[in-house]
């Protein structure tokens, strides 16, 4: 496509659909005018894409998720198009401002964190690797709540992201599927076999809406289907189940239309609300039956299933696709129990993505009979079979049956089922895996070997370098060749380069434009000046007490109290930014945003200070803040507690994006560690081995640390000694947590070597050569952390799909 024929559709699409001229249109208008030519000219490709995956007869994969957390679609599109540069060409020409144009696309913010963000990169590797991947997941009418500082607190708002129309779904109302809940079960004979009779049950039907998934450099177009709840209008259905009351109707219309309204925003703990089973259930039963639909049109015989089919679970949310493929295969299909659970246990893998124990789901029995009356009996007998299995042919583990039971003091461990019902566990990082292995599910692991597997997270690096930091691609194709965009390894030859005086002098020229980029938008927006020299300290993710964002902030009072002690302490200057959304509920996490805020302010208006400190709070941290802040970043915090970050996948674009790693050794932190070599991250704190052994026998006692480090004490008391509030109740449950609960993570014992690494950190800033080197080899070792080589590794090690042969027509 060249620019004069882009122009001249642009113009079009403007006509037709505004009835302007480009000179008159809004931003908005020309936003939406090239997401239709885009829309328009990937339609075809994923028409034929289907019909490609349909007569090569190939296995295909569906990702189950309760999150996809996509960010914005068109920048990546046009790129992985090959529209990008004539799209802005012609925008230009137009004068139109290209950033002002896209940012005009709302964010798909249909996911908390990392683990929704996961999923869109698989979406976004699968596409580009021409792999028959596909997502399946819910359109929520509201995303994750958008976050406004008011005050310095958290306030959230509904962020109703389909206000303008989305762009890139097109409804499948022909594709509705029927979803049931509650209602009575009846078992009954019928010609000698026995079948299950579902009666008094609710409808709620779950439409389609599909996105294309635009593969880079291909023509390879996948599929995202988001389910959307609608009552059902056929009256019939309706007056059978709640009579013929208008006003029954509209409580029944209301309630399922809740199904599909909002994503849960709690991160890693677990909510006890039946709408969130209710959301559960609506997902993988609208997913599994299309799939059988789809299956069944190719009229294969139904036990070459999992020869075509692979299901992915994105953590336990999706757990329920094991006891509903079981359900449609017997009751529906018609086959026994023993070949329902062998093609089962053949078709699902699942993935674990947390060790924590709050955020492992467990649901009361009650209501499960409740809602899903014949799941609730295939749960009993997969829960009656796995045990009697372990006490007939596992005496070893009799002891242990309480422990593993799929059912057990009322509730039903989600984890336990996944792991029982599907052919593939894994992990999302070396460490992960070997915990859940060795500790969480030993038993599990003893009773099963071969499912278990590692599987390292990653990241795109087509949205998280070649989008995000066109300036670094830039450098990376002049300097070792454009060969890293298809194959990410080949960043590796960058190596070669790293003490090479002119690519160090433009990877500093490079982030440099990026800081200053940065610091524009953070004074445009806070009205706060940060010098561009001063390291950039970036601590962006969700906010849990695991994560540790205290220890940062303890760490910058610490500074703090040193540069008043002596305003002419010779320390680096840094800029210390966050971007963080903590779960409503969570007040701790509150706490600690309103700390970080309140230190901001104190800091950034002391005049002793002066430049060399300064602390910014980025509110709403989302997929686009995260692609503006980390091309600006020197510093990656990762500093959670060891063990408790399963992966973490933000370490993987900082270091891609050239910052350096202070870290603890947790999740993919230790690989990167293994991959750069020690020189090349400060790595600082208890190991995961020393945590448990703290946990084990109770030794921590975090009061000694409290009273014998004057620097701890000092910080510590200013939470409440008035030196920040009036309000001297403000910071008391930070305070109490620490040193009346004993400081669950660990935060004063670590203290110590955090503030050792950040010495050693703002020494080497000040030798650049030094810093620039470990720099690019950061970079250099980025591409092994590219999702396209994890998802490689689900492709042949556990789906078993492959790869169709695609050429860009
Ligand atoms: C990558 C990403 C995350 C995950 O960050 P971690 O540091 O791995 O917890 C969360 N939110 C957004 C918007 C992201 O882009």
């Amino acid at each position: 496509m060249n620019k004069e024929t882009f122009a001249a559709q642009f113009q079009e699409k403007l006509l037709t659909t505004f009835s302007k001229r480009p000179d008159e249109a809004t931003n908005k208008e020309a936003f939406q005018a090239i997401a239709l030519l885009v829309k328009k000219e990937v339609n075809s490709n994923w028409q034929k894409t289907k019909q490609v995956h349909l007569s090569n007869d190939e296995k295909q994969m569906y990702y189950f998720s309760m999150e996809f957390l996509l960010g914005r679609l068109l920048e990546t599109n046009l790129l992985n198009h090959g529209w990008y540069d004539v799209c802005c060409e012609t925008l230009h020409d137009y004068n139109f401002e290209p950033s002002e144009v896209f940012s005009e696309e709302a964010d798909a913010g249909l996911g908390n964190g990392g683990l929704g963000r996961l999923a869109a990169c698989f979406l976004d590797s699968l596409a580009s690797l021409n792999l028959p991947g596909h997502g399946i997941g819910i359109r929520y009418k509201y995303g994750l709540f958008q976050q406004k500082m008011v005050n310095g607190y958290q306030v959230e708002l509904p962020d109703y992201w389909l206000k303008d129309d989305y762009m890139w779904e097109t409804k499948r109302s022909e594709k509705a599927i029927e979803v049931r809940f509650g209602g009575e079960v009846n078992p009954t004979y019928v010609d000698q076999k026995l079948t299950f009779d579902h009666v008094e049950f609710e409808r709620v039907l779950a439409v389609p809406y599909d996105v294309p998934v635009v593969g880079y450099g291909t023509d390879n177009v996948n599929t995202l289907r988001l389910w959307s709840a609608e009552s059902t209008t056929n009256p019939f259905h309706f007056n059978s189940v709640h009579g013929k009351d208008y006003y029954h109707y509209l409580d029944y219309k209301r309630s399922v239309e809740k199904i599909s309204e909002f994503l849960y925003p709690d991160d890693s703990s677990y909510e006890g609300k039946l709408l969130r089973l209710k959301q559960q259930y609506f997902l993988v039963s609208a997913g599994v039956q299309s799939i059988l639909n789809q299956f069944k049109k190719t009229e294969q015989p139904i036990s070459e299933l999992p020869e075509k089919i692979s299901i992915q679970i994105n953590d336990t949310h999706p757990t329920l696709v094991i006891p509903e493929l079981m359900r449609l295969l017997m009751d529906e299909e018609g086959l026994g129990w023993d070949q329902a659970w062998d093609l089962t246990t053949k078709t699902v893998a699942y993935t674990n993505h947390t060790t924590l124990s709050e955020a492992l789901e467990k649901w009361p029995e009650q209501m499960v009979k409740e809602l899903l009356p014949r799941h609730y009996m295939i749960i009993e007998e997969i829960n009656e079979r796995f045990c009697q299995g372990i006490w007939f042919d596992h005496p070893e583990l009799r002891e242990q049956i309480a422990d593993m039971a799929i059912i057990s003091y009322g509730q039903i461990h989600m984890a336990h089922l996944a792991m029982v019902g599907s052919y593939s566990i894994n992990g999302v990082a070396k460490l992960h895996t070997d915990i859940l292995k060795e500790r969480v599910m030993k038993p599990f692991h003893t009773l099963f070997p071969d499912r278990f597997n590692n599987k390292t997270n990653g990241i795109t690096h087509r949205r998280w370098l070649l989008h995000a930091n066109p300036e670094l691609a830039n450098l990376l194709n002049e300097t070792i060749g454009k060969n890293w965009i298809h194959e990410p390894k080949e960043l590796i030859n960058l190596l070669k380069y790293v003490a090479d005086p002119s690519v160090q002098a433009e990877l500093a020229r490079v982030k440099r434009k990026n800081k200053r980029h940065l610091a524009s938008y953070i004074n445009q927006h806070y009205g706060i000046l940060v010098d561009e020299d001063s390291i950039f300290d970036v601590h962006i993710k969700r906010l849990h007490g695991y994560k540790r964002q205290l220890l940062n902030v303890f760490h910058i009072l610490h500074l703090y109290h040193l540069c008043r002690e002596n305003p002419s302490l010779n320390c680096t200057p840094r800029t210390f930014i966050f971007g963080a959304k903590a779960a409503p509920s969570y007040h701790f996490a509150k706490h600690v945003i309103k700390l970080i805020t309140t230190v901001a302010t104190k800091i950034n208006n002391d005049p002793l200070i002066k430049d060399k400190l300064k602390v910014v709070f980025l509110e709403n941290y989302n997929v686009s803040l995260a692609e503006k802040i980390i091309p600006a970043a020197d510093v990656s915090e990762q500093i959670s507690t060891a063990s408790k970050e399963a992966s973490g996948t933000g370490n993987m674009k900082l270091m891609m994006n050239g910052a350096l790693t202070i870290g603890t050794q947790d999740g993919a932190n230790v690989e990167i560690g293994a991959a750069v070599g020690a020189d090349n991250i400060y790595t600082f704190g208890l190991s995961a081995e020393e945590v448990f052994e703290y946990q084990a026998t109770n030794k921590y006692r975090a009061r000694d640390y409290y009273n014998s480090d004057q620097r701890l004490r000092t910080v510590i008391d200013q939470l409440v000694n008035q030196s920040f509030t009036q309000d001297d109740v403000e910071f008391k449950d930070i305070y109490y947590s620490l040193l009346f609960n004993n400081d669950e993570y660990f935060v004063l014992r670590d203290f110590d070597s955090y503030v050792e690494a950040q010495q050693l950190i703002d020494q080497t800033y000040r030798d650049q050569a030094s810093w620039l080197k470990k720099s690019a080899t950061n970079i250099a070792h980025s591409g092994k952390f590219s999702s396209d080589h994890t998802i490689m590794e689900y492709a042949n090690d556990i789906w078993k799909i492959s790869q169709s042969h695609y050429s860009k027509s």
